[in-house]
């Protein structure tokens, strides 16, 4: 295994130096062979062991801490870092170079109070969630190796360790900007921007103003991302500016979830006690994360402040509208509409406010609209108790549809393309934790090849696509790290 550190370039305030620390008999349990295989990874199976588990630093690895501070729910944290997590190092695969970190490792100087180790559910929630998210085509870091540690960690109750290697195109955060702008270390500040140009946009180098620049890229790709949560029902749960990436890769899997019953105030975080980062309120936040980037970057945007801000603010309106118009382009084309006319959205609003009403099903109501284009729902009937509004709805529906050129059964056809029959649900996540924690492994194998195929009608898991019953609810996330 080749490893690079591009990040030990930096000056050492950036990171600190920093093995993990060995744990007691792990096992793996999960291995994720085709995200290995494009990493061009070959490792014997005892190895893998060693090397993901923390128990052996691989040649040529220069382990490290990295140092970021961020807002939680809108506060500002001075310190944060990986208190939990180590860089192993970069390495080159079949699409570029690639961040592997282990989360659970052990402690580090920003542990705080932490024991720097991370309890197996956690592990395999976010070994899960980034599977499916990757297959549902939505920009993530991915996870290449669950283990568990064969140590107890102490939360709620003593719960078995786990450790995660996860894959990302890097762990640069809107925090981490916001680490060296709060001490007011401009240097740093302009050194990590140009590091980041480096590694994600390196064709901006030659713009004019690059710095501006980046900031349009970041919110560019975080345009894609948000509107592409939104259109399958993701609540990320704790979009903190630490939790908020500079490639515009979803990262850290804590409380999050994907909608059962629509309703754009959904929060699922246990700790989120005001709403913040309900589901419908993502793109505002999003914006916000963006507006404390833009805050880091400023001074280099223009010299005259004014001007700066002007720039800034523009790149932020724009992600707002841009933003906008991609859910409504993205929702439409799961009604297999077009977004950009006025009469379609206004279907698609009403559409919403009929299933928010009826606490339908989300990702049951859109797959199903494409199954009755060809005659053959049970399951759409089921999500509506009040059948005048949505019946009203399907007639007018299927009127805009009519004027399509295509006919109803491409239209069906091309529905199914981006409405999932399988998300991974908050129940079954549970349902696999527990058994994990039974010692039984069979059901998150299960789960992980399941998600891997969000799009194809399985009959031998349908379990996996049904909406939670009221008992099978999971009411709160906790975060559980
Ligand atoms: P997260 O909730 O994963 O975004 O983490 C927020 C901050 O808390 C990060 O600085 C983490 O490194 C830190 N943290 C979370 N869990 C632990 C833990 N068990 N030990 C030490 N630090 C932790
Ligand atoms: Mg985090």
């Amino acid at each position: 295994m080749k490893l690079s550190n591009s990040y030990i370039g930096l000056p050492e305030e950036f990171y600190q130096l920093i093995n993990p620390t060995p744990v007691e008999s792990p096992t793996m349990l999960a291995f994720n062979e085709e995200l290995a295989n494009s990493l061009n990874l070959e490792l014997e199976d005892k190895e893998k062991l060693e090397i993901f588990s923390g128990n052996k630093v691989p040649k040529n690895s220069t382990p490290i801490a990295l140092n970021y501070s961020g807002h939680q729910f809108g506060n500002f944290v001075h310190e944060l870092g990986d208190g939990r997590a180590v860089l192993l190092g970069e390495i080159l695969g079949k699409n570029g170079n690639y961040d592997l970190q282990l989360k659970g490792s052990g402690q580090t100087q920003f542990s705080r109070q932490g024991d720097g180790r991370s309890a197996l559910g956690p592990v395999i929630r976010e070994y899960i969630l980034s599977e499916a998210m990757h297959s549902l085509n939505i920009p993530t870091t991915r996870a290449l190796a669950a283990i568990s540690t064969g140590e107890y960690v102490a939360r709620d109750s003593f719960e078995p360790g786990g450790i995660l290697t996860r894959v990302a195109s890097s762990h640069i955060r809107v925090g981490t900007f916001e680490y060296f702008a709060s001490r007011q270390q401009w240097e740093n500040v302009k050194l990590l921007a140009d590091f980041s140009i480096q590694r994600h946009y390196p064709e901006i180098r030659e713009t004019k103003n690059h710095y501006l620049e980046l900031l349009k890229r970041v919110a560019s790709n975080q345009s894609i991302l948000l509107s592409k949560w939104m259109s399958v029902g993701f609540v990320h749960g704790v979009m903190n500016t630490d939790n908020f990436t500079i490639s515009g890769e979803t990262i850290d899997y804590g409380p999050c979830a994907f909608l059962d019953e629509y309703h754009p105030g959904k929060v699922f975080s246990s700790i989120d006690q005001n709403g913040r980062y309900a589901f419908g309120n993502q793109p505002s936040i999003a914006s916000w994360n963006l507006a404390s980037l833009a805050g880091c970057l400023i001074a280099f945007i223009n010299k005259d402040s004014d001007k700066a801000n002007e720039l800034a603010t523009e790149v932020l309106d724009n992600f707002s509208t841009e933003t906008n118009q991609r859910i409504l382009d993205l929702m439409c084309k799961k009604i297999g509409i077009d977004g950009a006319v006025k009469e379609n959205q206004d279907l698609l609003r009403q559409l919403l406010k009929i299933m928010m009403d009826n606490e339908s099903d989300f990702t049951i109501t859109f797959r199903s609209l494409a199954d009755l284009l060809e005659d053959k729902s049970d399951n759409f009937d089921k999500q509506f108790k009040d059948k005048t509004a949505i019946s009203e709805w399907l007639d007018n529906w299927k009127n805009i549809l009519s004027r399509d050129e295509r006919n109803f059964s491409k239209i069906s056809e091309e529905m199914k393309l981006i409405n999932p029959v399988c998300i991974p649900r908050n129940h079954q996540i549970q349902k696999t934790i527990e058994s994990a924690y039974n010692n039984d492994f069979s059901k998150m194998q299960e789960m992980i090849e399941v998600v891997r195929k969000p799009f194809d009608e399985n009959k031998k898991y349908t379990s996996y696509t049904e909406a939670p019953t009221e008992a099978q609810k999971v009411l709160k996330t906790f975060c559980g790290t």
